[in-house]
């Protein structure tokens, strides 16, 4: 069942999700959940979708990004995001970990921030230790684009949005995002609105 995705001014988004006990996590109600919040992750589309966005104060949140998203990118913003296909995969309880603090700039959007973007600085590599769908411990290592959503999608769960770290001057419209800003490099964009 495709779910109502939550927009910025929702309390729930603001709020500290809690945990899930590894007993709630095989019951049949959080499957459901984990089902409908893919559903409705690749009907937005977006890579990542945390329990919070669809109203559920809940340490959990699903990610994918296909090969297709990637492929439709002009091959060097590919190259410069370290952007790469991931595997459709749940989050629960997550506990994050910078391994690189080096800041990696560039836009980013929110399911729950319709129609806008802004340049977000975030850590290049990051660990999270977090159970999976089954209850079973799962250790990650991401760097570029993968530690990037997931940085967006732990932040979710403690009542966090990119605005709040945001270079706040970058904060646009997606319409003159994709009109004038696109193909900008960020280095240049930061440059050109007076962020640098
Ligand atoms: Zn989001």
């Amino acid at each position: 069942m495709i779910r109502e995705i939550c927009q910025a001014g929702k309390l729930v988004l603001r709020q500290p999700a809690r945990a899930l006990t590894p007993e709630e996590i095989l019951s049949a109600p959080i499957q459901e959940l984990i089902a409908s919040m893919f559903e409705t992750m690749r009907a937005a589309p977006g890579v990542g979708l945390a329990a919070p966005q669809i109203g559920m104060p809940l340490q959990l949140a699903v990610i994918e990004d296909p090969r297709e998203f990637i492929q439709k990118l002009p091959p060097h913003q590919v190259a410069e995001r370290l952007r790469a296909p991931v595997a459709p995969h749940v989050i629960i309880n997550p506990q994050l970990t910078v391994e690189d603090p080096t800041a990696a700039a560039f836009f980013e959007g929110c399911l729950s921030l319709t129609g806008f973007t802004a340049i977000v600085p975030r850590a290049l590599a990051v660990r999270v230790e977090c159970l999976n769908e089954r209850a079973e411990p799962v250790s990650i290592q991401a760097r570029g684009w993968y530690a990037r959503i997931l940085q967006h999608e732990i932040d979710h769960l403690h009542g966090t949005l990119y605005i709040d770290r945001m270079l706040s001057r970058s904060f646009m419209g997606r319409e003159n995002f994709e009109r004038h800003w696109k193909d900008v490099p960020v280095a240049e964009a930061r440059r050109l609105i007076g962020d640098v």
